[in-house]
């Protein structure tokens, strides 16, 4: 089939994939050899360049899914994000980026490029003034996230991009809360795409993995630092991302019903305080979200009704897991005090909104009715007064 007419689920599937020409096998075979013999044209294949079979047959697939030209898969998201952004900024140079960001890039950012020489600018908002205050004569990078963590702010992606455009700036994402069913950031004229693909794309919280996704000619500027940084991925994990992948579809688009559904539920509980959710019409970001975005996501956060325990309330939960991380088929549940914004002061977490009470969900691909069910027995043991016995 003429791969320009596929659609997304059909690229999930079958796009970038290796032939089995010797078995005819239905998915593709996996190549783990570290040594190649040197072909005729000067391809010289090994893990650490990016370029064995399955490294590049992924590749194919990712950078199509996120309407890109070419792409790079690393040893986890991080490894991404760092040698992105070491590959566009050097001493001397400037960045601005989002407050509200996912802590890791932002613990980079803070430990590593104070080290360095690079000089860094947080923007306090989401408005598009903000970001362009902040330009300074020596900025090369623009970095947004959206939506963010945990409160799923939704920053104006095409604004950004047309920004970047006429101060002639490189304009960062990171899509991994999206995910590229949910939205391409690329066509709406950002630069350069990044994913912690240990969410989405792998999905089934069993793969550590990263990726990137920009023009020719940046990806080939990231590889040169790449190759120096060493954080490919391994054949074996490219192969497993690359099968997890064929359901990224049908698995993100299951979790915005569930998470639209559940958040609507949610909103309209008498014991739950605040929802935090693009998809609904009381988030402050919600026009902006439907501007950019087809689905609006797994991800959602909520505040409990005052005089409940939210650490009570996660010990009663019986489907829903206490976790770490998020975006697997699972359904998963953390306080961001205590977890994934603990490094952060009571007043830097309340000057982002983030309360203690706060609980960031990550809907999974569960039925809707046993999610409500589970949430209901919680806070129904936590109201109950402690029987004297
Ligand atoms: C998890 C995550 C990362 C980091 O990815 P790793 O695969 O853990 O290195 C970056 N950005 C976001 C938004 C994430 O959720």
């Amino acid at each position: 089939m003429d791969s320009k007419k596929m659609g997304f689920n059909t690229v999930c599937t079958h796009f970038g994939e290796i032939k089995d020409e010797q078995f005819k096998g239905a998915v593709s075979p996996i190549y783990l050899s570290t040594s190649y013999a040197f072909e005729d044209v000067d391809v010289k294949r090994y893990p650490r360049y990016f370029n064995t079979p399955n490294q590049e047959a992924l590749s194919k697939k990712i950078a199509k899914l996120e309407k890109g030209e070419s792409s790079l898969i690393f040893g986890s998201g991080m490894a991404a994000i760092s040698t992105t952004l070491f590959a566009f900024l050097q001493k001397g140079d400037h960045i601005v980026l989002q407050r509200t960001l996912y802590g890791g890039t932002a613990n980079l950012v803070n430990e590593e490029f104070t080290k360095h020489g690079i000089e860094f600018s947080y923007v306090e908002t989401q408005n598009i003034s903000g970001f362009e205050e902040k330009i300074q004569s020596n900025t090369k990078v623009i970095y947004i996230e959206t939506p963010s963590n945990p409160l799923l702010t939704i920053t104006d992606i095409q604004a950004i991009g047309d920004l970047g455009k006429k101060k002639d700036i490189i304009t960062m994402i990171d899509n991994t809360f999206a995910s590229p069913v949910n939205q391409n950031p690329i066509a709406l004229g950002i630069d350069v795409v990044l994913h912690s693909a240990t969410k989405y794309l792998g999905g089934h919280s069993d793969i550590l993995a990263g990726a990137v996704v920009s023009s020719e000619k940046n990806i080939d500027r990231i590889f040169q630092v790449a190759k120096n940084f060493g954080g490919s991925l391994s054949d074996f994990t490219v192969w497993m991302l690359e099968r997890s992948i064929k359901t990224l579809g049908i698995r993100v688009k299951r979790q915005n019903k569930n998470a639209l559904k559940l958040a609507k539920w949610l909103a309209k509980n008498d014991d739950i305080a605040a929802v935090y959710y693009p998809g609904l019409k009381s988030h402050p970001d919600h026009e902006i979200a439907k501007k950019q975005m087809k689905g609006f996501g797994g991800m959602l956060s909520f505040e409990l009704k005052e005089g409940l325990n939210s650490s009570d309330f996660q010990k009663e939960l019986t489907l829903i897991k206490s976790s770490m991380s998020l975006a697997g088929v699972e359904s998963t549940i953390l306080s961001p005090t205590l977890t994934s914004h603990a490094l952060l002061t009571g007043e830097e977490r309340q000057a982002q909104g983030i309360k203690d009470g706060l609980l960031r969900f990550s809907v999974g691909i569960e039925e809707k009715e046993d999610l409500m069910e589970d949430i209901q027995q919680a806070l129904n043991k936590i109201k109950v007064p402690e029987l004297e016995h």
